[in-house]
């Protein structure tokens, strides 16, 4: 399993493919499958059957499809701009994300 460079709550941009260019907050990340969850894109449709043993309403519910880590940019909090993350490690030894553009340290 690599190192994946988007984390929970990062702001990201989307890359590639249909949903190119769409901006969000990352609500989850799926690192075994290197995918991410991110709020309001790529969203699918997904219908449910109704179940009345189990109370549930049949539908349609609009779902956020996980997109390829390989697609996401990080947008950086300090520059505002999708960036490249790179990583190092501080003194006390705890490993950091940072900006590449501007070398801002990110959560
Ligand atoms: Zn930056």
């Amino acid at each position: 399993m690599h190192k994946v460079h988007v984390k929970k709550d990062d702001k990201v941009r989307v890359t590639s493919g249909k949903s190119r260019g769409a901006e969000g907050r990352v609500l989850k990340v799926l690192p075994g499958s290197g995918r991410a969850i991110v709020e309001g894109v790529n969203m699918m449709k997904k219908h449910t059957r109704p179940n009345p043993q189990r109370q549930i309403q049949g539908g349609i519910l609009d779902k956020e499809a996980p997109l390829r880590l390989d697609n996401l940019m990080v947008i950086c909090p300090e520059c505002n701009q999708p960036t490249r993350v790179g990583r190092k490690r501080l003194e006390d030894g705890t490993g950091v994300r940072f900006c590449k553009k501007c070398n801002a340290t990110l959560s």
